[in-house]
């Protein structure tokens, strides 16, 4: 471990080596080189890619390895470079102004356990362009696998020439070292990419945060639809890393008229269907109680594989579906809660108009993602406006949106509350305003 690059035993270690970085990046490099880099960390990416994504699995336990392949080289390949960086000008016979996207400095960035390498890349790619250098803040649970591809960065930026400790973090995270970080003069800026309880910290900081939190994403499947691809559409999309990814559909509101046709054609793809005993069965292990009457998911099932579930449950199967369903009451908590397991809930709607509804309930406000799966434009609208969501694809996984299965870019972290969306290296940039006044080159 020491001997990792970018990694440190001290965070305040972290915030200076990333400090001093940023200032070689800014002050020695062009916005070419900074293409170079992100050249090079992709293949280094590519390279290590197994490694990688073996390690996130064997550290969390969460997911499936294939799954973690995809997202990973879709977080790498499918990041934007400095041609997305904006560019503003407003030219008159009173002057010209110029508006440059300028880097904040060191960015310090908080990261989750369910998708920690593919996040510290798109992290670390999105600053570096920006021409900020970033501080991580691993999960506890994932600082092992995020360091190695701390690593793996510094050595691709290096590699082409460019300056160490773009990208580093503490080796043992905890919440001191993250007050540390927040509390910083030299961070300005804070990334988190996670759950409630993180964002609502940043929150307090008095900085400036780019929040990327919760979701509990709802499709819904009407009867214009075309049901058979619906359902290899979410089977694939639901499934994905075993329903982990904050976009993935995590309850499905259908049409009553095409819902056994739906289902069936789920299990055809290989949904496992559940018996009503049997559901009950499996809810009760993979949702726990709080005092507070609130349903949290039981951690031993989250991004697990539906059949270790269900075995878990006491129901065994001899086969590896990506999802198990079932029937579910609108109230039912596996409907209400985002449950990052591969257990789907699927409730039944009398029409689309109830579907909406009930969609836009489960959502919560969230204003992360949704699909639906419908040839009626006017519906298709009309959901689009009530649950007023970042992510909303018709006819496609919620992943079409970063370029698997549709086009867009790629990147980690989604700002749902503070409203970045998906982010990209201008995310991390302040805006400044130069201004040739008096007519200045004004050439008319
Ligand atoms: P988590 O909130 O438990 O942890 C995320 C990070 O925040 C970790 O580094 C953790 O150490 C830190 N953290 C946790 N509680 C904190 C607190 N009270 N104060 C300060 N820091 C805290 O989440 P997780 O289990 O790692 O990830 C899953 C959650 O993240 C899900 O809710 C998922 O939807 C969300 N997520 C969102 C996006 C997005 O782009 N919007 C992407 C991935 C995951």
């Amino acid at each position: 471990m020491a001997d990792q690059l970018g990694v440190f035993e001290k965070v305040e270690d972290a915030i200076a080596a990333a400090k001093e970085a940023q200032k070689k990046l800014v002050e020695g490099y062009t916005l070419e080189d900074r293409d170079r880099f992100l050249d090079s960390i992709r293949k280094h990416f590519m390279k290590n890619m197994e490694a990688l994504t073996k390690f996130e699995l064997e550290e969390s336990g969460y997911g499936r390895l294939e799954d973690k392949v995809l997202k990973t080289t879709g977080a790498v390949m499918l990041s934007s470079g400095t041609s997305s960086l904006p560019q503003r000008m407003i030219a008159s016979d009173k002057g010209l102004t110029v508006e440059y996207f300028a880097p904040y400095g060191v960015v310090g960035a908080v990261t989750p356990v369910t998708n920690p390498i593919a996040t510290v890349a798109g992290n670390g790619i999105g600053c570096m362009i920006s021409g900020n250098a970033v501080v991580v803040n691993a999960h506890p649970a994932a600082k092992n696998c995020t360091a190695a591809a701390v690593h793996v960065i510094n050595e691709a930026i290096v590699e082409a020439g460019g300056p160490l400790n773009l990208v580093t973090m503490v080796k043992e995270p905890t919440m001191e070292t993250l007050d540390v970080i927040v509390k910083s003069p030299d961070v300005p800026l804070l990334v988190g990419t996670g759950g409630p309880g993180m964002v609502k910290a940043l929150m307090r900081s008095g900085k400036k945060v780019i929040a990327a939190g919760a979701g509990n994403p709802p499709s819904i499947i009407d009867e214009t639809s075309d049901v058979e691809k619906a359902a290899e559409g979410i089977y694939s999309s639901s499934s994905f890393d075993n329903n982990l990814l904050c976009i993935a559909e995590k309850e499905l509101f259908v049409v009553d008229a095409i819902l056994d046709k739906f289902v069936d054609a789920l299990v055809k793809v290989g949904a496992y269907r559940m018996t009503n005993e049997q559901a009950a069965r499996v809810i009760d292990y993979c949702l726990i109680k709080t005092p507070e009457g609130e349903y949290v998911p039981n951690k031993k099932c989250v991004g697990k594989c539906a059949n270790i579930i269900l075995a878990a449950a006491g129901i065994n199967i001899d086969t590896d579906p990506r999802i198990a369903i079932f029937e579910a009451d609108n109230s039912h908590p596996l409907v209400q809660t985002e449950q990052m397991m591969p257990i789907i809930p699927i409730v039944r709607c009398k029409d689309f108009e109830e579907a909406m509804e009930r969609a836009v309930f489960a959502e919560h406000d969230r204003h992360h993602s949704a699909s639906i799966w419908s040839k009626d434009i006017s519906r298709v609208t009309a959901f689009g406006r009530a649950i007023n969501t970042t992510i909303y694809v018709q006819n496609g996984g919620t992943m079409a949106a970063f370029g698997i299965g549709g086009s867009g870019t790629n990147a980690p972290t989604i700002a749902t509350p503070t409203g970045e969306g998906v982010t990209e290296p201008g995310s991390f940039t302040r805006r400044r305003r130069f201004c040739m006044a008096d007519g200045g080159n004004y050439l008319l």
